[in-house]
This record gives C-alpha cells, sequence and structure tokens, in this order.
C-alpha cells in the first residue's frame, strides 16, 4: 500500500509529485500509456510559462517536469488506469498493465480534453497552425489572418482575443444561429477585425507542414469551396476527463470534479482533484500546477487525520517498494547487455511507447 496515488502526467500531476515526494511521502504516479506528458506534448513553443524568458518547447518543459518529479523519489508507472475503488479509507488503483494498486489518498489530474472536429489533416497539423487556445497561442499570429470555428461564447472570447494581433479573424459557424450569449455577440459583431462566416461547415484542414487553409461546404448550398487562412482556433468546448470516477465523486454543472472552495478536496474523503480537470475557466500549465500544489499540500493534511496503524503500513511498504527497486535497478544494470547503437526503427518503437523518453521499465502492481 502507498501513501499516495497521483493519475496524470501533466503539469498538476508532477507538480503535485513533486511537492509530496518532498515531503518524504514517496508517490506513485500513474502517467498514462501513450499520452505521458500530458496536453503540453500537443504543442511547440511554451512563452508563457514562467522561468523560460525565451520560451521552451512543450515536451522538453513536461520532461523537465518529470526529472523533478522522480528526483525527489516518485515512481512512475507508465500505464492507464482502468478502473478506482475510492470509496473507504484505503483506495484501490486498477491499471490496464501493471497490476492493482493501494494508496492511503488519491489524487485526480487527468486533465480535460478539447474537442477537436475530427476532420483529415487534424492531427498531421495540430500545433502547426491549428490550436485549441487563443491565449497560450495568438501572439504567433500576429498580422495573420485566422479563423475561429465555433459559435459559443469561448469561440467569440477567442475571435475578441485574437484580434490583438490578427490582421482579421473570420469566425465559422456550422449554422446562423450562435449559441453565444447576446452580449458577446454584440461585442464581437462591433469589433472591425472580426468577419463571419455563417453556415459553413469545415471539410478539411489543407496544408502539408503547415496549415494554408480550410476546404469549406455550404451547409445551405452543398457548394464546396476553399478559404486560405495561416492559423486556425478550434473552439467548439472541451470535456473534462472524468469517466474514470465520474460515478464516485460529484461533479459540478460544467461537467468539472466539485471541490471544495479554494482547496482540492472532492466529496470523498482522501480523493483530491487538480488541474484542468477541475478548472472550467483559467486552463493554462501554470494554473494547472499551482493546482497541483494545493492538492499535494491538502494530501500531506489528511495523511496527518489517518490512524498511526495505517501510516505505519503505508510507510513501510513504500519502503520495501523502495528498497525493492533499487535492488531491480542493480540487478539490471549487472544483467545489462553491452548495448550496440539503436537502429531508427527502434529508437522509433521507444519514441512512441515512451513520448518523453523517460526510459524507467513498467512497475509491477503492489
Ligand atoms: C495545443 C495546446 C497548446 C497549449 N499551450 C499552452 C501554453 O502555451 N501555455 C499554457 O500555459 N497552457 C497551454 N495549454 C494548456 C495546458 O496544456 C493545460 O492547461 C495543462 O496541460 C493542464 O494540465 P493538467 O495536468 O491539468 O492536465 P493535462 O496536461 O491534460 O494532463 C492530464 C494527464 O492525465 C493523463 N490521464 C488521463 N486519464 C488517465 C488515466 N485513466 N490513467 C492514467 N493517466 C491518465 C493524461 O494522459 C495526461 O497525461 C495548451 C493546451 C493545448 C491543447
Amino acid at each position: 500500500m502507498r501513501n499516495v496515488a497521483i493519475i496524470g502526467s501533466g503539469p498538476a500531476g508532477y507538480t503535485a509529485a513533486i511537492y509530496v515526494a518532498r515531503a518524504g511521502l514517496r508517490p506513485v504516479l500513474f502517467t498514462s500509456a501513450v499520452e505521458v506528458g500530458g496536453e503540453l506534448m500537443n504543442t511547440t513553443d511554451v512563452e508563457n510559462f514562467p522561468g523560460f524568458p525565451e520560451g521552451i518547447l512543450g515536451p522538453d518543459l513536461m520532461q523537465k517536469f518529470q526529472d523533478q518529479a522522480v528526483r525527489f523519489g516518485t515512481e512512475l508507472v507508465f500505464d492507464d488506469v482502468e478502473s478506482l475503488e475510492l470509496k473507504g479509507e484505503v483506495k484501490k488503483i486498477h491499471t490496464a498493465y501493471s497490476g492493482d494498486y493501494e494508496a492511503l489518498a488519491v489524487i485526480l489530474a487527468t486533465g480535460s480534453a478539447y474537442r477537436h472536429l475530427g476532420v483529415p489533416g487534424e492531427d498531421r497539423l495540430s500545433g502547426r497552425g491549428i490550436s485549441w487556445c487563443a491565449t497560450c497561442d495568438g501572439a504567433f499570429f500576429r498580422e495573420q489572418h485566422i479563423a475561429v470555428i465555433g459559435g459559443g461564447d469561448s469561440a467569440m472570447e477567442e475571435a475578441l482575443f485574437l484580434t490583438r494581433f490578427a490582421d482579421r479573424v473570420t469566425i465559422i459557424h456550422r449554422s446562423e444561429n450562435f449559441r453565444a450569449s447576446q452580449i458577446m455577440l454584440e461585442r464581437a459583431r462591433a469589433n472591425e477585425k472580426i468577419e463571419w462566416l455563417p453556415n459553413a461547415r469545415v471539410l478539411e484542414y489543407l496544408g502539408d507542414t503547415n496549415l494554408t487553409g480550410l476546404k469549406l461546404e455550404n451547409a445551405v448550398t452543398g457548394e464546396v469551396f476553399e478559404r486560405e487562412f495561416t492559423g486556425t482556433f478550434v473552439a467548439i468546448g472541451h470535456d473534462p476527463r472524468t469517466d474514470l470516477f465520474k460515478d464516485q465523486i460529484e461533479l459540478a454543472e460544467s461537467g468539472v470534479v466539485k471541490v471544495d472552495g479554494r482547496s482540492s478536496r472532492t466529496s470523498l474523503p482522501g480523493v483530491f482533484a487538480a488541474g484542468d480537470v477541475i478548472d472550467d475557466h483559467y486552463r493554462q500549465a501554470i494554473t494547472a500546477a499551482g493546482s497541483g500544489t494545493v492538492a499535494a499540500l491538502d494530501v500531506e493534511a489528511y495523511l496527518g487525520t489517518l490512524s498511526p496503524e495505517l501510516l505505519a503500513q503505508a510507510a513501510a511498504d513504500s519502503a520495501a517498494e523502495a528498497d525493492a527497486q533499487v535492488g531491480e535497478d542493480a540487478q539490471a544494470a549487472a544483467d545489462a547487455p553491452v548495448l550496440s547503437q539503436p537502429t531508427v526503427a527502434e529508437e522509433a518503437a521507444s519514441i512512441s511507447l515512451n513520448p518523453i523518453g523517460f526510459n524507467t521499465p513498467l512497475f509491477g502492481g503492489k
């Protein structure tokens, strides 16, 4: 049994891990099998994370988060959590391939997924002209012609924000009825940099290495046409990733995990949540990281309320696990063959399995 289990390897999960590990609680962190590092793995330059005046690539930033968490004794499990039993004093975590774990406290840091249009070109050009976050990427599109896709308040907000940088912003919506509130529509209509393209469905993103435009269809006449854009912001909503636990803890109306005031405490004792999964508004790396800190401090306070017997058991199990790991590492080093230079195919395989290149093997369940 562990003291603390953290689910999610984005800024919230890793920051919580850094704090919990530095408090000597040796957390176990489930990274997910293929999405190690969270949303910032999908972007290139991050220019608004403090401490990097020249900016930093999203994957490089997440590698630093991971290195810092590991440095203080976080145990990483490169696997998906498939199900959770969150009621009761001892929480149970079931993974896809690495067995079952128990912990006294759980931090849910599973993030939130921006909705995608799901049309051709989206994966290829994501981060290469297609973005989901004007606050994050708007400044890269100075003096350009940008499309914003969506008809709700967030599409209006994104479009208005982008007029600070872009020469022209075209709002593309599949119908002529906008869901946005009257006040947001009026603000957008009053902005002379914004033009409107209603009744238009996006069929495809155009461009080989960078976005050059959109293939569109007139939803009324069926006419297919193309428009040039060097940037497109998709603003059709986002879904907090709560499938794993939404039947066990309370959610807010907007779908995010409900927490108690400014804390990370959920409706179940011993279960804490941090990052975009509790945030339906700010959704930035730095706010997620701050929220991870809150969760770590709340967990430390919570553990102090548990019985000494439970704490002693978790401490003993964690120490045994740490010793076993040291033994496994030493054995693996002794057994390791002299490695030949990896082939390009081997390197590619290791990158796809473990996108930020941390070479810890999967841990077995405990
Ligand atoms: C394209 C793009 C560009 C962005 N650019 C910026 C920027 O420049 N600056 C900025 O501040 N913000 C930016 N953001 C926003 C920022 O990435 C998020 O606000 C931040 O990553 C949220 O952190 P998080 O830890 O809450 O969640 P995430 O980063 O989403 O991480 C959640 C993690 O949980 C894991 N997970 C989910 N379910 C499971 C499970 N069942 N088992 C195991 N693991 C699981 C996921 O795989 C993921 O690793 C950008 C977002 C996008 C999409």
